[in-house]
């Protein structure tokens, strides 16, 4: 490690997770979602793995993301579901984008922008992007009249779940099927339907219908409580660093700003050089990092550049490796425990990893 901090992304370990949805869903197909940079990963990097395998498309949100991956070379088919009022569709059409879409004015404006493939956005009961109930009669008709036009081909139906519970996603995958009917009742009978991302799709079936987008899972973690080897998932993610300052401390010595927590006992402190602008969340309660392979807590507040761990009586070196975040099948802290000791979710864990950690693609 020639760099302070690294960020490796393991690239075989991302293929192997793709395969293990590949085989959980089939014969659905597989959608590999990659925006906001794969969920801090690098979406070019694992883009051009995702080109190599059986996935049958890849998501993100913006034109702009999708672009970035045509640029980088990469063939696969791209659906862009999210787009600003007066974005240029015309790009999407050089580029061959497929476009999500919410609206039938944005079925017009990609109509004329002569971006001719597109899946229906049916908002379902999220409240977010898609057509609402009320709007499905006129965003199918004008569907149906491009369509006949030979001006579109309407490729896919799509929706997006809340996850709340069991019973909110059934409500609406029964809301998806009644968009699906009206749609089918205007001749509109689109191969790609969609719906389920990575919880769904792996718990439910029935929810995956032609095709599911997996994001999280991808990158070897876990969409909720579970852990990513309960689902025997590979963490894609792996991020180390070095201890940068060791010092034996007597009882009562105070530690980082606001003195949060005090010594309770002599005892040895790691500096380690990895903080809240790297990404590692402030409140840390139950933090812990990997420090020549042993379990050392978090203590003290978490600041910009550092942050410090107690290793107790454990020898520790300057130089020491520091794993901050990495595989729980390996004894590694993942990224549920971030989560969990910062009160979110591990997609924000891996997404808010900032530009300081040089990222190293291993594998593939
Ligand atoms: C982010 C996103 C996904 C992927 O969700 P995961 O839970 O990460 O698998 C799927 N579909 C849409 C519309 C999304 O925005």
């Amino acid at each position: 490690m020639t760099s302070l901090q690294e960020v490796r992304v393991d690239l075989d370990a991302y293929r192997r997770n793709l395969d293990t949805f590949l085989a959980r869903v089939a014969p659905a197909r597989v959608l590999a979602v990659l925006k906001a940079d794969a969920y801090g990963h690098g979406a070019v990097t694992l883009g051009r793995v995702a080109d190599r395998t059986d996935v049958s498309y890849l998501g993100v949100v913006t034109l702009d993301e999708a672009l970035r991956l045509r640029d980088a070379g990469i063939t696969k088919p791209v659906l862009a579901w999210l787009h600003l009022p007066g974005v240029d569709f015309r790009d999407a059409a050089r580029a061959d984008i497929t476009l999500g879409l919410s609206t039938a004015e944005q079925l017009e404006a990609a109509a004329d922008a002569g971006a001719r493939r597109v899946h229906l956005v049916f908002d379902t009961g999220l409240g977010r992007n898609g057509a609402r109930p009320e709007q499905w009669p006129a965003f199918l008709e004008t569907a149906a009249r491009l369509r006949d036009a030979g001006r579109l081909e309407i490729e896919g139906a799509m929706s997006h779940l809340s996850n709340t519970t069991p019973k909110d996603d059934t409500t609406q995958l029964r809301q998806f099927d009644a968009a699906l009917a009206a749609a089918a009742r205007l001749g509109i009978e689109p191969p790609l339907r969609h719906i389920a991302a990575t919880q769904v799709a792996w718990d439910r079936p029935e929810a995956r219908y032609d095709m599911v987008r997996i994001g999280i899972g991808s990158f070897g973690l876990s969409p909720d409580a579970r852990s990513s080897a309960d689902l025997g998932l590979a963490p894609v993610m792996r991020i180390a660093t070095r201890v940068a300052n060791v010092k034996r401390v007597p009882a009562g010595t105070p530690v980082s700003y606001g003195y949060l927590w005090r010594a309770p006992r002599e005892t040895t402190l790691a500096l380690v050089p990895f903080g809240y602008a790297d990404g590692l969340p402030r409140p840390t309660e139950g933090g812990w990092m990997l420090v020549g392979g042993r379990r050392c807590p978090l203590v003290g507040r978490v600041a910009m550049d550092q942050c410090v761990v107690d290793c107790g009586d454990a020898p520790v070196a300057i130089g020491d490796e520091v794993v901050v975040l990495g595989d729980p099948a390996r004894g590694e802290p993942g990224a549920e425990v971030w989560a969990e000791a910062a009160g979110t979710i591990t997609y924000e864990i891996v997404t808010r990893i900032g530009g300081r950690p040089a990222r190293v693609a291993v594998g593939g």
